[in-house]
């Protein structure tokens, strides 16, 4: 297998076999965001990207199960080639019960109900969504190129049909001032769509980003340990999300809160709340640890 760059996948997908159709990122506008910086977006040819699972079944043999295809945004992809990618797969790994790829709301828009199940079909299971926020004033300040109704329909049209999705809740991206807008109205962003997965990561200043630099001149304010934790719990208690599962799989957040809703979401409360009696000093330290 052939990679170029840095290769980023979701913790969820550590187990995957993880193949390139992509390079960088179409979009590379989020001012939080440092993945891609500097790297010029580029769809890999599908023959190469072919060649590439050819060469992992030759090392892996039928042992994959699932594959995670990465660079950021790899559904802007022309739909008969996923599908190719998709069928040549499935058709090389007899095991295989997972296929996975980041989608941003934008993107998998441009995509008509026919063509996602078409996808569908094909062999992809989820879509990895980084909505960061259903708040739009927040989407409109990190350039997410975004609104809270595009990602309900992008949502919507996913589990219309019958693609799981991971919808990602970033923490703090909204500075202080916003904190309070950016739970609630991403809590009811999320109760209109009803994803599988809320995956919680909270916002650590990453050098290299147009965010990075409002922190460093003190114009972003930057969420302390409990305001963060608070700002989770207005997430949280706002849900309305049946079946959804809650999960804080990154090491960037204060407080593992997990569970699936609505059983468990009194417990989830419960942790924060324990959380917020700890000295915010043996809670995570440094705003800039490098993730
Ligand atoms: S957060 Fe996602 S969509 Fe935004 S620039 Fe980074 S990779 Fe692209």
């Amino acid at each position: 297998m052939r990679y170029e760059g840095t290769v980023y996948r979701p913790p969820s997908e550590a187990h995957s076999l993880l193949i390139q159709a992509t390079i960088g990122c179409p979009h590379n506008r989020c001012t939080f965001c440092s993945l891609y910086k500097g790297v010029k977006f580029k769809v890999r040819p599908v023959e190469e990207i072919k060649e590439d699972l050819q060469m992992a079944h030759s090392f892996y043999g039928d042992w994959i199960r699932s594959i995670f295809f990465p660079d950021g945004n790899t559904i802007i992809m022309k739909t008969r080639d996923l599908v190719d990618i998709f069928t040549h797969a499935r058709q090389l790994f007899p095991n295989l019960e997972r296929i996975t790829v980041y989608g941003s709301a934008r993107f998998v828009n441009k995509k008509s109900q026919a063509e996602l199940q078409e996808l569908k079909a094909s062999g992809l299971s989820r879509i990895h969504m980084g909505m960061e926020s259903g708040d739009d004033e927040v989407l409109a300040k990190i350039r997410k190129g975004t609104t809270s109704s595009a990602i309900i329909e992008a949502g919507n049209k996913l589990k219309e049909a019958g693609v799981e999705l991971s919808e990602y809740y970033l923490v703090g991206v909204g500075g202080l001032e916003l904190s309070q807008q950016h739970a609630i109205n991403s809590a009811l962003t999320l109760n209109q769509i009803i994803p599988d997965f809320i995956r919680i990561r909270t916002y650590v200043p990453v050098p290299n980003s147009p965010l990075y630099e409002d922190y460093q001149n003190g114009e972003f304010q930057l969420l302390t340990p409990h305001q963060a934790l608070r700002e989770t719990r207005w997430l949280i208690e706002n849900l309305d999300c049946p079946g959804s599962i809650v999960t804080s799989d990154h090491i960037s957040n204060y407080c593992n809160v997990n569970g699936l809703l609505p059983r468990d979401q009194k417990y989830m409360l419960q942790g924060i709340e324990q959380a917020l009696t700890l000295d915010e000093s043996i809670l995570r330290p440094g705003p800039i640890t490098h993730l």
